[in-house]
């Protein structure tokens, strides 16, 4: 069965991305950041906690973060394979994911890096905002949020290349291009056990 990760910069398109590599691998995609938002929207205790870290572009401290998908991944329908989407985003949170796997006694297939240049992510951000009719300092968390990933999440995408499973994809172009890309990297991947 297929795990895997998916890991790329804010306006990428990766929880879009997320939903059609799962669906073609039949696993399901674990979005932190949608659980997070969606407990935001019910007012739960762990909503009432992230909420204002979303709002302003930072990460949700580990130790939320961490639970979160401790006991996402103890649930029956990921056991058979899942499909990671935006966790681990730091070095920390890769050893978490590290012993979680191994006390289930399991192991990631390939981790998909979604690339695409700052100024592009930044044009797509500034059309998303504008249709959406979003507050203009929309433009600044997102910045913000583009920063933190290239201080921090650069760093696991190393961690990851270190031990060769890093798939990276290039994130420019249409959405079902890069989704086309994406599966046949990954597919080329599994078949091979190196990254293409
Ligand atoms: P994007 O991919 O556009 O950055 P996500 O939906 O993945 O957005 O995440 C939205 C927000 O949820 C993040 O900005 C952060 O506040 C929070 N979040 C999601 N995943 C994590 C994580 N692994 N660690 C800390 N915060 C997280």
């Amino acid at each position: 069965m297929t795990r895997l990760l998916i890991i790329g910069p804010p306006g990428s398109g990766k929880g879009t991305q997320a939903v059609h590599i799962a669906r073609h691998f039949k696993v399901p995609a674990v979005s932190t950041g949608e659980i997070f938002r969606t407990n935001v929207s019910a007012e739960t205790p762990l909503g009432q906690e992230a909420a204002q870290y979303l709002d302003d572009g930072a990460f949700v401290p580990d130790h939320l973060t961490n639970a979160l998908v401790r006991e996402r991944l103890r649930d029956s329908d990921v056991r058979p394979g899942f499909l990671l989407d935006g966790y681990p985003r730091t070095a920390p949170q890769v050893m978490e994911l590290d012993n979680m796997l191994a006390s289930l006694g399991h192991r990631l297939d390939a981790v998909v890096e979604l690339r695409a240049p700052d100024s592009e992510l930044e044009q797509r951000m500034i059309q998303r905002a504008k249709e959406q009719g979003r507050k203009d300092d929309t433009v600044d968390v997102f910045r913000r949020r583009l920063e933190l990933y290239h201080r921090e999440t650069h760093e696991v995408v190393s961690v990851y290349a270190g031990r060769g499973m890093v798939v990276s994809v290039d994130g420019s172009g249409e959405p079902g291009a890069i989704t086309e890309r994406a599966i046949a990297a990954v597919e080329k991947f599994l078949a091979a056990g190196v990254a293409p």
